[in-house]
Parts: C-alpha cells; sequence; structure tokens
C-alpha cells in the first residue's frame, strides 16, 4: 500500500473509532456508490479486474483472491467494531481460525486454551494441528494459577473464549492478557457469543479477535463466514498472506449478506439480552432447574466480572435439568417456537442438546458437555411467545419423566 493510502486509511479509522459503535456499524466501509449514488455499495460479483497496463492495477484489485471491493467493504467494518487496525474475512470462523495459527506459529509451539473453549476450535488444535507438531494444553481460565503454570517455554498462544460455549463461565481478558503477555504470548480472544456490540477484547488489552460471523454478525442464520481483527502490522501481514496463499476467503455474496447483517447488531444485541435475561428469570425459579446459566443473573459466578467488561450479557444461556438426561432431551424436543438445530446468534431461537449436536466432537474429552444440559440461543420474537414455549415444553418434558 502507498504512503498516501496509508495516510488516508488511518484517517479513516481513526475517525471511525470515535464515532458512536451503532453509527460504526452501519458506516464504516459502507460508503455509498461514487457512480450512481446508490445507498447501498454494490455486490462485486467478480473473480478478476481488469489491468490499464501490464500490472496496472485499478485501486490495488487484481484477482478476487487477494481482494475483492465487497469484502473490503466488510473488513474495514469489521475493523470499525472491535476498534482495531486490521480485519480480515474469512470463509468460515475455523477458517479464520487456521489462517491466524498457521501464520503465527511453527511445528514445536505450544497453545494454551481454556477447558470450555468451542468444540471446533479444540478439535481443529487438537487433531490437525497436533499431527504438525502443534501441543496444547487444556486449563480452567478462570484460575490464574493454572493458566500461569501450563505455560511453557513453547507456549506461543493463549486462547481465550468469554462467556465460554455452552456453560457461559465468565473470564477476565484483562487479566489474561497480562499474564499473556508477562509470558511474551499472543493472547487471542474468541468473540463469538459476546459479539462486539458488549465486549470489545482488544480495548481490554487482547491482541486478536475471531468471530465466527456466521453467528450474531450475520445475525439471521443465512450465511457462514468468520474474520479476525487485530492490531498488529507484522502479524496483518503475516496472517494476510496466509489466506491469500492458502486461499480460506469468504465470496462477494456472503461478504454482501454479513455486511448487512452487522448494521443492525447494536439493536439486536440489546433485545437479544433483554429477551434472554426474562426466559432466565423465569427459569431461576423453576423446580425442574438445577442451574441457569445466564451472566446476567445475579447469582451467576461471573455476573459482577460480566457486568465490568460487557455492556450487556448477550442472548445464550444455558439450562441443566435436575431430572437429567431425560427431561433435558424431552425438553429439546418439546419447544416449537425454539427450533432443534445447531448454530446461535440469528433471529429466530434455537435449542440444542450440545452433549450429541454442538459438543459431539468432544464427546469423552476434557471438554464433554453434562447430558442433562440444554443450550437456548434467544432470538428476537416477542417475549410472550418465547415464555409460554418453554413453559409448555416444560410442562410437557416433566410428564415424560
Ligand atoms: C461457531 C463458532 C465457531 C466456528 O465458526 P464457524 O463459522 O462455524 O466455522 C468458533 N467459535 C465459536 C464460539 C462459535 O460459536
Amino acid at each position: 500500500m502507498s504512503s498516501a493510502q496509508n495516510d488516508k486509511k488511518n484517517k479513516k479509522n481513526k475517525k471511525s473509532r470515535t464515532s458512536g459503535f451503532a453509527t460504526r456499524a452501519i458506516h464504516a466501509g459502507q460508503d455509498f456508490d461514487p457512480t450512481t449514488g446508490a445507498v447501498i455499495p454494490p455486490i462485486y460479483q467478480s473473480s478478476t479486474f481488469v489491468q490499464t497496463h501490464i500490472g496496472g492495477l485499478r485501486n490495488g484489485f487484481e484477482y478476487g483472491r487477494g481482494g475483492n471491493p465487497t469484502r473490503n467493504g466488510l473488513e474495514e467494518q469489521l475493523a470499525a467494531l472491535e476498534g482495531g487496525r486490521h480485519g480480515i474475512s474469512f470463509a468460515s470462523g475455523l477458517a479464520a481460525e487456521d489462517a491466524l495459527l498457521r501464520g503465527i506459529l511453527k511445528p514445536g509451539d505450544h497453545i494454551v486454551l481454556g477447558n470450555d473453549a468451542y468444540g471446533g476450535t479444540y478439535r481443529l488444535i487438537a487433531r490437525i494441528f497436533g499431527a504438525w507438531g502443534v501441543t496444547h494444553s487444556v486449563v480452567d481460565m478462570s484460575n490464574l494459577r493454572t493458566v500461569q503454570s501450563a505455560i511453557t517455554e513453547n507456549t506461543r498462544v493463549l486462547w481465550v473464549e468469554t462467556p465460554s460455549n455452552p456453560l457461559m463461565k465468565i473470564t477476565d481478558i484483562a487479566e489474561l492478557a497480562e499474564v499473556g503477555h508477562a509470558a511474551g504470548l499472543t493472547v487471542v480472544v474468541d468473540n463469538t457469543f459476546a459479539s462486539p456490540a458488549l465486549q470489545n477484547p482488544l480495548a481490554l488489552g487482547a491482541d486478536v479477535v475471531v468471530h465466527s460471523t456466521t453467528k450474531y454478525l450475520g445475525g439471521h442464520s443465512d450465511v457462514i463466514g468468520g474474520a479476525l481483527v487485530l492490531n498488529d502490522d507484522e502479524m496483518h501481514e503475516k496472517v494476510r498472506f496466509m489466506q491469500f496463499a492458502a486461499g480460506a476467503v469468504s465470496a462477494p455474496m456472503d461478504a454482501f449478506l454479513t455486511s448487512r447483517g452487522i448494521k443492525t447488531l447494536d439493536v439486536r444485541m440489546q433485545r437479544h439480552s433483554d429477551n434472554a435475561q426474562a426466559i432466565a428469570e423465569y427459569f431461576s425459579e423453576h423446580s425442574a432447574i438445577e442451574t441457569v446459566y445466564y451472566p446476567g443473573l445475579d447469582s451467576h459466578p461471573g455476573h459482577s466480572l460480566a457486568a465490568t467488561q460487557m455492556s450487556r450479557f448477550g442472548g445464550m444461556l444455558s439450562l441443566a435439568f435436575a431430572g437429567g438426561e431425560k427431561v433435558a432431551r424431552a425438553f429439546a424436543e418439546s419447544t416449537r417456537v425454539f427450533q432443534l438445530a445447531e448454530s446461535l446468534g440469528g433471529i429466530e431461537s434455537l435449542v440444542n442438546y450440545p452433549a450429541e449436536m454442538t459438543h459431539a466432537s468432544v464427546a469423552g474429552t476434557e471438554l464433554a458437555v453434562p447430558a442433562n444440559v440444554i443450550r437456548l440461543s434467544v432470538g428476537l420474537e416477542s417475549v410472550d411467545d418465547l415464555l409460554s414455549d418453554v413453559d409448555r415444553a416444560i410442562g410437557k418434558a416433566l410428564k415424560k419423566r
């Protein structure tokens, strides 16, 4: 990039960091089309770009794997959401994780990750990276001494996820960033569950933010995607090269859908949080429920920490049923508004049985989820309909006991 382009980018980034979150979500990287005035920038559904002469690129565009205007717009939007210098958009959340780790690690390196990290992240690190000589340790991230004692001279990455999936454990990002940096590690936070509307890990000291944009950022269950946001120029260069050389880019239409979803993220997260709070309160008074895992409840062990590092408590909650596996399964199969499906973060409410659905890949490992737990992704439907749905389903599940 020329220094004039860099100056322009920095000025733009600075401006987009100072406006409010909802303004950034709508406007960063989403300028109207200068040739037609179209309010929404066009979807550049093109794999290649015409050159003025050999090597004469127009605005740096050459071939779609290296860059596409629709994807670049999304990347600027992503960087602005997390308050970072660089946003990189990928074909999926796991593609983003893979490019990051391959970009910054080499065989012999070691990763420390939480004992309830996303199952697919664990699978990627244990089974794919393990085979290439990258080792890992799984620890309870809420215990700083355990984290510290897992760090070896080969450790390069501390992988943090908060709230965690599915047990909604809250860990202190600022504190872990300090511990990680004291040991010279790259501190990565998977911010998928909170979304940047509720939590900004870079501002709390993390080096890299990871997203499955499939979830809250896309927000409508109609696109798979992933993202990284980071500040370090050298790291950006390495990861960008890994993406270019290995190819896990997001397609123009996928980038457009994600950008479109992001524009309503702020209002969606408000309603997701309000609806989830109401459902959590309903269950917290129900005798059939052993534990409600929701950081918005006073009874949640991470409540006060969540209140300091998140602006709201989000749309995800999990439940442990006193009646065990049978009642949990019956509940998951009895709701009507909450549909039985994997994934989360969409406008519609979903129920999931982690032990055999989202977390089947970690069954029998140290990340296994108890059989009496179900997870809810609380959507944007009318809260009364959600409450009567779970009320009816729990009655039905208890009868099956
Ligand atoms: C879904 C998810 C991922 C993986 O993202 P994909 O888009 O499915 O590849 C990673 N982390 C968390 C917390 C997730 O929920």
